[in-house]
C-alpha cells in the first residue's frame, strides 16, 4: 500500500527535481515514524478494532504523508489524521464528512480535479495544492499533546521548506499555532477565520476548520471557506 500511496497520493513521473526527491524521501521518512508512543498505540489500535461501517477494510493505520502537487505555492495545513478518515484510507481529508466538505470547496476553487475525495484509489489529482497536516498520527478526541506536537512539527517545517511555499492556510487554532511556531512568529496574533500574518515570503491565512462540529453547525459554510480559497490564490499570484 505504500507503493500505491506515494503513486496515487504524491510522486508523479513529472516534473522531476531535487525538491520532488526530497519530498519523496520525507513522506517514506514519515510514514515509518514510531516517535510517540501514544500515538503508535491509538493509531494501530483504532486500525485494529476499526468502525462496524469499514470492517471490512484495511486500515492505513500509520502516519499520514503530505500529498498534492509538489509544484504548489499554496499549502493546507490541518490538525491531524482523523481516526476512521486518514487514519483508515492514508490520505488526508478521504473517506469523510470533513473531506466532502473540503474537496467540494477546493473543486470549486480550481485546486481539486474533482468535488470528493473517499479512496486513496480515486485518481484524484491536486493542482498548486498541497495538503498536510501538523501531526501526522490520529490522536485520541483529535487531541495530541505539546510534547506529540513539538516531535512532529519538523515534519510539516521541512515540507513547507522544501514546497518554497507561499501561502499557509491554517485549518483550525491547532494549525494556525503550530504554523506560527514553524515560522517563530511573536507575539502570536490570535486565530480567527480570515485572519492573516505575515512569515517571511510566505503568508499563513487562518479558516475555521470543516470538521462537522463545525459544517453541521453553520460556523463554516461553503462560502466561507470558498473566500479563504480565494484569498490564497489572490496572494500565491502575487508573488
Ligand atoms: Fe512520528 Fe509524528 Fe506520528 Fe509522532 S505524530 S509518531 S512524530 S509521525
Amino acid at each position: 500500500m505504500l507503493t500505491s500511496l506515494l503513486e496515487g497520493g504524491v510522486l508523479r513521473a513529472e516534473p522531476e527535481g531535487r525538491s520532488v526527491l526530497q519530498l519523496s524521501e520525507l513522506q517514506r521518512e514519515v510514514v515509518s515514524c514510531r516517535r510517540c508512543p501514544r500515538l503508535v498505540e491509538w493509531r494501530e489500535r483504532v486500525a485494529r478494532e476499526k468502525r462496524a461501517a469499514y470492517s471490512d477494510e484495511t486500515y492505513w493505520g500509520r502516519p499520514v504523508p503530505g500529498f498534492g502537487d509538489p509544484e504548489a505555492k499554496v499549502v493546507i495545513l490541518g490538525l491531524a489524521p482523523a481516526a476512521h478518515g486518514a487514519n483508515r484510507t492514508g490520505r488526508y481529508f478521504t473517506g469523510d464528512r470533513s473531506g466532502d466538505f473540503l474537496f467540494a470547496a477546493l473543486h470549486r476553487a480550481g485546486f481539486a480535479d474533482k468535488p470528493v475525495s473517499r479512496t486513496i484509489e480515486d485518481g484524484a489529482r491536486l493542482s498548486g495544492l498541497w495538503i498536510s497536516a501538523a501531526v501526522r498520527c490520529a490522536p485520541p478526541q483529535n487531541r495530541p499533546t505539546p510534547q506529540e506536537r513539538d516531535a512532529c512539527l519538523p515534519y510539516a517545517a521541512r515540507e513547507l521548506e522544501l514546497l518554497e511555499a507561499q501561502v499557509v492556510v491554517c485549518l483550525g487554532a491547532f494549525a494556525w499555532d503550530a504554523a506560527l511556531r514553524i515560522h517563530g512568529i511573536r507575539p502570536k496574533p490570535k486565530f480567527c477565520h480570515g485572519v492573516e500574518a505575515a512569515a517571511g515570503d510566505a503568508t499563513l491565512l487562518g479558516c475555521y476548520h470543516p470538521s462537522q462540529q463545525n459544517t453541521f453547525t453553520g460556523v463554516l459554510a461553503p462560502e466561507m471557506l470558498d473566500a479563504v480559497l480565494l484569498r490564497a490564490r489572490e496572494l500565491a499570484a502575487q508573488r
